[in-house]
Formats: C-alpha cells, structure tokens, sequence
C-alpha cells in the first residue's frame, strides 16, 4: 500500500490552532499516514506585510508539531533561494519519490480559491489531489476557471483564528495563549516576535 502524504503548507506566521485541528482531522478523516508541513520561505503572495525570518517561522512549526508521532516539518521551502511556488516544491519532492508515496495537499478554502492562479497551475494540479477545509468566511466551491482540479472536501468543525489576529494581539499586548501552542506562545514571548 502506497503511504497517503498531505501536505500542510503555509506561511506558518505564526502557526496556530487552526491550522493544528485542520491537519489532524485530515490526517484521521481523510484516511491520511502523515502530514508533511511546510512552511514556505518567500511567498508571492503576503507582501503587504513584513514576514518573519524564516528560521523563526521554521522553529515555531517545528516546536508546534513535536508531540506528534505523525506530523512532519520540512526544510525544502524555506531553504531554497527565491521565491516558493508550489510547483518547484512538489517537482522536488516527486524526483525524490520511488513511488511509495501519493501526495495530497491541505488547503482552506481562502487558499483553495487562489489555486488558478499559482505558477504552472496546470501541471500542479495534474500530480495532486486538494483536501480542502471551510473556512469563517469561505465555503468550499468548484474553482470555475478550473473545473479539471481533483479535490474532496474535508468536513469539520471550523475555527476563527488567523495568523493575522494572532500578530495583531501581540502587537497590542492581548494574550494569545488557547490560540497558538504553548512553547509557541513561549516562544513568541521570548524573541519578542511581532511585538
Ligand atoms: P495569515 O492571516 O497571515 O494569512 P493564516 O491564518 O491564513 O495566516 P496561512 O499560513 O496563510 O495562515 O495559511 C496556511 C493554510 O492554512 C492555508 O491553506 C489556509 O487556508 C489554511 N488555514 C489557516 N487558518 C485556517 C483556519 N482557521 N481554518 C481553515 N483553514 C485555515
Ligand atoms: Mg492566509
């Protein structure tokens, strides 16, 4: 039996709950071995505002996703120069495949609606299949300019936390502890990220 990869990417800035109970309950609902996250290193997208060091964005994930037996942190994104396109991560992470594994790749539905518009679209939607999760604000819908995509929707309770808020909170002096993983927090706390 080939092993059912997902990946969880993201600009992980900070990472947060929500992306947490997204990925398990993929990984258990979906019938998932592991999850593969990937925090990317310059993203296209997010340049309206300052991003955090990537080693930061790294440590954060890595600190985040350690109890977990089946939960995974890769270095491929951010240790590449240049901007991140999905294209060139799953390009590498296929030449390295010797075919026991399938990859799928994790998206809210904010993310998913984007997918027509990433670098080669076409041909990172012939080698991956989307899990896609609703979101506040978003429902999950056929992308119209790209009927051809493979995707299932991943039914679960939805959660109103975003990096966004959780920078903001910071910035203001407000607590973030219950919406990021304690060493997270401690972490944040600590380097003084975002404050
Ligand atoms: P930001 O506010 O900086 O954009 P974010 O919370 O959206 O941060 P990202 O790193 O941009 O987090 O998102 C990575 C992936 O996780 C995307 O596919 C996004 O749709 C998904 N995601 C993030 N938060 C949630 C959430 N609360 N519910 C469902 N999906 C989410
Ligand atoms: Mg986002």
């Amino acid at each position: 039996m080939k092993q059912k990869i997902a990946i969880m990417g993201g600009t992980f800035d900070p990472i947060h709950l929500g992306h947490l109970m997204i990925a398990e309950m993929v990984r258990s609902d979906a019938g998932m071995d592991r999850i593969l996250f990937i925090p990317s290193g310059n993203p296209p997208h997010k340049q309206d505002h300052e991003i955090t060091a990537p080693e930061d964005r790294f440590e954060m994930t890595r600190l985040a996703i350690a109890d977990h037996p089946y939960f995974d942190v890769s270095r491929i994104e951010i240790d590449r120069p240049g901007t991140t396109y999905t294209y060139d991560t799953m390009r590498a992470l296929n030449s390295e495949n010797d075919g026991s594994c399938d990859y799928y790749f994790i998206l809210g539905a904010d993310a998913f609606d984007y997918v027509p518009y990433w670098k080669e679209a076409e041909k990172v939607i012939q080698e991956v299949q989307f899990l896609v999760v609703a979101r506040p604000g978003y429902t999950v819908a056929p992308l119209a300019n790209m009927p051809q995509v493979r995707y299932q929707t991943v039914e679960m309770p939805q959660i109103d936390i975003s990096s966004t808020e959780i920078r903001n909170r910071v910035r203001e002096g407000r607590s973030i502890r219950y919406l990021v993983p304690e060493p997270v927090r401690a972490y944040i706390e600590e380097r003084k990220i975002y404050s």
